[in-house]
């Protein structure tokens, strides 16, 4: 076994999702989710060699009993003598971060300084962090952001159309979200088309339980439909995506929600969960609409206008388009919502090919239009292999 392991740490309020990557290989050697940390009964679930195992978790600090399970298991496995590296994900980066960095207590303080930005995020991303440090103290730790890749997004494409004071004193602007895989598709992209990284436009579209577009001309992101939080643009599962913003004050006067409920309402209560009344997962909105159930059917339709006229208007600021990319849970797996969102857009020229959507699921990447310029493809994301890339990079720098 080489050294060329790296730990990549995913660590959300309520879940830490990890994996161990071999970077020259690109391959998974462990993969896994620890579950359920704000609730009775934490589980870590993990895949190894081919097999799928489940501890349970004892009671403590969730995050801090989960991060100790993990190394055990690590060290039980023999893996830790392998690794070089530990990649973290921080889900806001602010204007610190362009690019994925070393971890220093400079960079800590940042990451803490921009928790004001991702209340529920960062500070849980930090937990990983801190904890990952005291557990493998000789490690370098590094931070991949998933805000950096949309740095590149000018002025008019980042600021609201609010006082600029909002801007310049409390960093009021979108920022974008997702990054990480739209860099890793749109690169992807990129070889499998052999595209031309000079003269490229890309319309990456990530669809899972969030859901982000992004706009990328000559590999770099101009535009993206997520904000200063990953509420703002497309509908999700549970979130409600673009609103009229005087519905807000309309909830407080009328009927008196407090910011708390709103928060709910927006962030967890709807999108295809809030149309449907049945559920936020893509794949029993579709069983449920193929059956008749006209609030799921209503959910997927405004879900796939919604996607089609946020593409479309991405053909701005790129200037006409070369690729439209599909990646997470349901731009992978979906052909139906692909051939409802690629009818909506023949007018750019796409042409749906029946058989090659068909056939591009379930992991199998793939061009499904008629067409090979412009074209609609499928490319499976992958995370954790550039957050295990950016990290073995910085690390070998040292
Ligand atoms: P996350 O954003 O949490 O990483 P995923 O990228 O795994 O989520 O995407 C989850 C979404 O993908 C869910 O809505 C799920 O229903 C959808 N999905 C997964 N498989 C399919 C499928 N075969 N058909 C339609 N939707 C699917």
């Amino acid at each position: 076994m080489s050294s060329s392991h790296v730990l990549v740490l995913n660590c959300g309020s309520s879940s830490l999702k990890f994996a161990i990557i071999d970077v020259q290989s690109g391959s998974e050697v462990l993969s896994g989710l620890a579950e359920c940390l704000a609730e009775q009964q934490p589980l870590i679930k993990y895949k190894y060699d081919g097999t799928k195992q489940t501890i349970t978790l004892n009671h403590g600090d969730a995050h801090q009993v989960a991060i100790a399970q993990l190394v055990e298991l690590v060290k039980k496995l023999g893996l830790d003598k392998h690794l070089i590296a530990i990649g973290h994900r921080v889900v806001h980066g602010g204007e610190h971060f362009t690019h994925s960095v070393l971890i220093t207590k400079g960079v800590l303080n940042a990451i803490k300084q921009t928790s004001t930005l991702a209340p529920l995020h960062n500070p849980a991303n930090l937990l990983g962090i801190e904890a990952a440090q005291a557990a493998f103290s000789s490690l370098p730790q590094v931070a991949v952001f998933d805000t950096a890749f949309h740095q590149t997004m000018p002025p008019q494409a980042f600021l609201y159309a609010l006082p600029y004071s909002l801007y310049k004193e409390h960093g009021i602007r979108r920022y974008g979200f997702h990054g990480t895989s739209h860099y890793y598709v749109s690169t992807q992209a990129h070889k499998v088309l052999a595209l031309d990284q000079q003269n490229s436009r890309i319309v990456s579209a990530h669809l899972g339980n969030g859901c982000s577009v992004a706009a990328i001309k000559n590999g770099q992101s101009v535009d993206t439909s997520m904000g200063l939080t990953p509420l703002e643009g497309l509908v999700m599962g549970t979130r409600s995506g673009d609103i009229d913003p005087g519905i807000f004050t309309f909830l407080v006067n009328q009927l008196k929600y407090s910011p708390t409920q709103i928060d709910l309402l927006l962030n967890k209560q709807s999108g295809l969960q809030g149309i449907s009344e049945l559920s936020n997962d893509c794949r029993t909105i579709e069983e449920a609409a193929a059956n008749g159930h006209e609030q799921a059917q209503l959910a997927l339709d405004i879900f796939c206008y919604r996607l089609a006229k946020q593409i479309a208007a991405f053909a701005v600021p790129l200037g006409g388009l070369d690729a439209l990319i599909f990646t997470g849970g349901i731009g992978e797996n979906s052909n139906t919502i692909r051939a409802k969102v690629v009818s909506g857009l023949s007018f750019l020229g796409l042409q749906l090919d029946d058989d090659k959507n068909l056939a591009a699921r379930f992991g199998q990447q793939g061009v499904i239009t008629t067409s090979s310029k412009p074209c609609a493809i499928v490319i499976p994301t992958n995370e954790e292999l550039v957050i295990a890339t950016d990290s073995a990079a910085i690390a070998q720098e040292l």
